[in-house]
């Protein structure tokens, strides 16, 4: 099996293999670390994560790069206004990023490059720049990118820049021109501003080169996949290109995938419009970190996802439905044997889940058949027609599945109770729902306690005390089911 993705160089979808026949190289734009990562940062990596976790699923190996953007204007411009360095600004930042991948099961990448380790590797490359005739200084002693060297400059946003002129520049990290100018690849070194000391002169780098730099030291001077949001298309991966391939005079990525950019409540997410969301702030409210991966997945990557609250309630009770149908499959006691409807069903279900995957990471169709098999084994379960080889059937498809959407297995106490952790100490803790600090105040020692000393109450028929704790544990959010197997609860 092979997955075709869309790829925004050729227009079209293609056929993603490793062209070394080993492992897939890719690079995929990292944070930048001035902030807490929100929700569309996260949507991207998510379904970058889906990408990783589907080509492991067919057996491909990854050589998987992602940076981290420790230097650049806006964090140059915090830590001066927070009076400390770079360093000591971005410390924490990086540290949340880690946590928050962790809490959402996003994998880690086999490598991670931090842009301020690599400076040796960005000035080596705007030296290679010069020599080719595409890069000049400025009198103030910066370096800038010569737009007009580079005549494919626009082949991946497949923007029309006959309009270009030639000279006229711009020396912020961040763009939006129609018209392309040239971009600064160092930026000579302002009083008080972090700097290094270079052969090219004092300065710092420009964002373009980062990557371009760094993507190649790992992965050569050609590679297979770069990934990233949208919004980097034009300019950020188009400097990349011309960067590039000014100097290795080869194709840079062959492959290239843009995530859409998400929307909340059908607008662009902004602080002012008050529908900007960090992973941090929806922990808090209460909602589990597997159920906003779901919901942030569920849409496939090229189209656009609209966040709502809505959507992260259903994405709760579908969750729901997995776990406990997989405690029922787990735990049941089944007859002997095998059924032909659903042996068929999980075979069904299995290759319509594949083909979607592998037909431009579709995840919308890839999951509907999951759930549907999900009722018809719940269903042959209620009438005594679901047999013991039935379940490792289901087993295999419902593991297949997790590989990518990484959901049925509850790992959620944990990201919930570091981010109640985090708010306390970082003056937050208004944030924090009510009902989600009582639940999480309790440990699963605790609760394990309460149930035994209901269990002996019962037993010596105290029926007030048993219903007493009951209700302690209802009333923050503990659900309580009583079987024949003995008491089961979770956190609501
Ligand atoms: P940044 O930290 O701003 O450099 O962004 C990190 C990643 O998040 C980049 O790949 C961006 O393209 C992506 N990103 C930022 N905002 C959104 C959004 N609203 N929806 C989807 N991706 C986004
Ligand atoms: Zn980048």
């Amino acid at each position: 099996m092979t997955l075709r993705l869309f790829n925004t160089l050729s227009g079209q979808l293609d056929e993603l293999v490793p062209s070394d026949g080993h492992a897939l190289r890719m690079y995929a734009c990292g944070p930048t670390v001035y902030d807490y990562g929100h929700i569309g940062n996260f949507r991207t990596f998510l379904e970058i994560d889906v990408l990783r976790r589907f080509l492991k699923l067919i057996g491909m190996r990854l050589q998987h790069v992602m940076n981290i953007t420790d230097v650049d204007d806006k964090i140059i411009r915090n830590a001066a206004q927070a009076g400390v360095s770079i360093g000591d600004y971005t410390r924490p930042y990086v540290e949340a990023f880690f946590e928050d991948l962790e809490a959402l099961r996003i994998e880690r990448p086999e490598q991670i490059a931090r842009a301020t380790e690599h400076i040796p590797r960005m000035v080596e490359l705007i030296q290679k720049l010069v020599a080719a005739g595409a890069a000049y200084r400025t009198d103030d002693g910066s370096w800038y990118f010569r737009l007009a060297s580079f005549p494919a400059y626009g082949k991946l946003s497949k923007k029309d820049l006959s309009g270009m002129e030639d000279g006229a520049r711009v020396d912020v990290d961040e763009y939006e021109k129609d018209s392309a100018r040239d971009f600064a690849l160092w930026k000579a070194a302002k009083p008080g501003e972090t700097s290094w000391e270079t052969p090219i002169g004092r300065g710092r780098p420009g964002w373009h080169i980062e990557c371009s730099a760094m993507s190649m030291e790992f992965l050569g001077d050609s590679f297979d996949l770069h990934a990233g949001g949208e919004d980097l298309m034009f300019p950020h991966h188009e400097n990349e290109i011309a960067q590039s391939e000014s100097v290795t005079h080869q194709t840079f990525a062959r492959h290239w995938m843009h995530v859409r950019f998400l929307l909340v409540d059908g607008r662009k997410m902004s602080k002012s419009e008050g529908n900007f969301f960090t992973l941090r702030d929806l922990l808090l409210k209460g909602y589990k970190a597997s159920a906003i991966r779901l919901a942030l997945i569920s849409v496939p990557y090229r189209h656009q996802l609209n966040f709502t609250f809505d959507g992260l309630v259903d994405a709760t009770a579908a969750i729901g439905r997995l776990r406990t149908f997989h405690a029922r499959l787990r735990a049941g006691k089944f007859p002997p044997g095998e059924t032909p409807e659903m042996q068929a069903a999980a075979e069904k279900a299995l290759n319509d889940y594949m083909a979607a995957l592998s037909n431009d990471l579709n995840t919308a169709e890839a999951r509907a058949p999951i759930f549907d098999l999900v009722r018809a084994a719940n269903t042959a379960m209620d009438q005594d027609r679901f047999l013991a080889g039935d379940r490792d059937a289901v087993a295999k498809v419902l593991a297949d599945f997790d590989a990518v959407f990484s959901v049925i297995e509850d790992r959620d106490t944990e990201p919930t109770r570091r981010a109640i952790a985090w708010a306390q100490q970082a003056g937050r803790a208004a944030d924090i729902a009510p009902e989600l600090l009582a639940k999480s105040s309790i440990t699963d020692e605790e609760i394990n306690a309460l149930l035994a000393e209901r269990d002996t109450a019962k037993k010596r028929r105290d029926f007030q005390r048993a219903d007493q704790i009951r209700k302690q544990l209802t009333d923050i959010g503990i659900l309580i089911e009583d079987s024949k197997d003995g008491v089961r609860w979770k956190r609501k």
